[in-house]
């Protein structure tokens, strides 16, 4: 991909936005651009996410980072959380260097949400991005700064989610 690349923002507090990251990955895939897909606060071994073993089926990289949060695994402080993602933030630039077209950042707004990052480590990391790369940020509360720095932004917004009459994560749905 020559042209260049954009920053796209799925937030909100609907569902869809991982899940629109995934078919964004799928497009690109399909026109052979090279694609890597990283996601932040998921456990594979706890949650086997359906989407993971496909998309490096379709050669796409996928790569894990921080897998915890302290919501559901007590044991971890806030502190190991930012060291954590601070490591990340090195290796996504390190990413930067690998010749991708498109990036995917699944549940990276979450790490300014919960305050394990300022908004402005995540804005320092998009001024380092390649000039082709085109990056997609997911995750709930995006700010209004990485709103102004992006390219598109889209609010999935929750008129109903069936979590909220008792129904628990269904696999394949949620996962
Ligand atoms: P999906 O992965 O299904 O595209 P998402 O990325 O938009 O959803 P997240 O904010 O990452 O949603 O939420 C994580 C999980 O919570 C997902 O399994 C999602 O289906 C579910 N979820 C999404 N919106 C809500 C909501 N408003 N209330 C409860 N659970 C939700
Ligand atoms: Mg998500």
């Amino acid at each position: 991909m020559e042209e260049k690349g954009l920053i796209q923002v799925y937030t909100g507090d609907g569902k869809g936005k991982t899940t629109a990251s995934i078919g964004q990955a799928i497009r690109a895939k399909g026109h052979k651009f090279k694609v890597c897909f990283v996601y932040f606060f998921k456990n594979p071994k706890d949650f086997p996410y359906g989407e993971v073993e496909l998309l490096k089926g379709l050669g796409i990289e996928v790569v894990n980072f921080v897998p915890q949060h302290p919501h559901f695994y007590k044991n971890i402080t806030a502190e190991q959380i930012r060291e954590k993602c601070l490591k990340a933030i090195e290796s996504i630039k390190e990413i930067f260097q690998k010749g991708y077209d498109m990036l995917i950042l699944d549940e990276i707004l979450i790490t300014i949400r919960d305050g394990f990052l300022k908004e402005e480590e995540i804005l320092d990391l998009l001024e380092k991005k390649p000039e082709s790369l085109e990056i997609i940020l997911t995750g709930r509360g995006a700010t209004k700064k990485i709103i102004e720095r992006a390219d598109l932004v889209t609010e999935m917004k929750k008129i109903k989610h069936p979590f909220h009459q008792g129904v628990k994560e269904r696999r394949g749905i949620e996962y």
